[in-house]
C-alpha cells in the first residue's frame, strides 16, 4: 500500500556500518519526516490483534515506536532495557546478537499473568532481541500475543528462529 512505499522510501542503507559487510538499514530519515512517521506508527497499530494491555518495547529504537504504538491502542508501556539501567527488580535474558552478545533485562513487577502483551521493534534481524523479550514475557507468565516490527530482514531468517524459540507469530509492515 501507499504507506509501506512511503516507508520504504524513507529508509536508507548504509553499506559497511556498524561494519565491513553489513548494510545497516537506517530509519533516521522516516523519523524525521513527519508523514513517514506517522504511518510507520499507524501500520503498526493495525497489526494488533486485538485488545493489549501492554506493548513491550526494546532499547533504544524499539521505543521510538512502541510508545506511540501503546498509545494509540489505549495500552501501557514496558520497557525492556540493557543491563544496569532499570532501577528495580530486573529479569535478565542473555543472547547471541548480529553483532556480538547482548543482555535484556525488564522490572520483576512489569507484567502479570495473563497479561495480553504486544512486542514493537523496528529491524527483526537474526531473531535474538525479539527472542529474548519474548523469554522475559513469558517468564512472568504474560501473554504475548504478537511481534510486530516496521522491517523484516528476512534474509537473516530470523522469523524461524523465533518459531524455534516458541516467540509466537510476528509481523512486518515491510
Ligand atoms: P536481531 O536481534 O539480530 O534480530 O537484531 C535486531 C535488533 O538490532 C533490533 O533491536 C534493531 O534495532 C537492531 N538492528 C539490527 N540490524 C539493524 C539494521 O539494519 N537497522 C536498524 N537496526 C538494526
Amino acid at each position: 500500500n501507499a504507506n509501506q512505499q512511503l516507508i520504504l522510501d524513507l529508509i536508507r542503507d548504509v553499506p559497511d556500518w556498524p561494519k565491513p559487510g553489513v548494510v545497516f538499514k537506517d530509519i533516521t530519515p522516516l523519523l524525521a519526516d513527519p508523514r513517514g512517521f506517522a504511518a510507520a506508527v499507524d501500520e503498526l497499530v493495525a497489526l494488533a490483534p486485538g485488545p493489549i494491555d501492554i506493548v513491550v518495547g526494546m532499547e533504544a529504537r524499539g521505543f521510538i515506536f512502541a510508545a506511540p504504538v501503546a498509545l494509540k491502542l489505549g495500552a501501557g508501556f514496558v520497557p525492556v532495557r540493557k543491563p544496569g539501567k532499570l532501577p528495580g527488580k530486573v529479569h535478565e535474558q542473555s543472547f547471541a546478537l548480529e553483532y556480538g552478545h547482548e543482555t535484556l533485562t525488564i522490572h520483576t513487577d512489569a507484567l502479570w499473568p495473563g497479561a495480553r502483551v504486544m512486542v514493537i521493534d523496528d529491524v527483526l534481524a537474526t531473531g535474538g532481541t525479539v527472542g529474548a523479550t519474548a523469554a522475559l514475557i513469558k517468564g512472568q507468565g504474560a501473554e504475548l500475543v504478537h511481534v510486530a516490527v516496521l522491517m523484516e530482514l528476512g534474509f537473516l531468517e530470523g522469523r524461524g528462529r523465533l518459531v524455534e524459540l516458541g516467540a509466537g507469530t510476528l509481523s512486518a509492515v515491510v
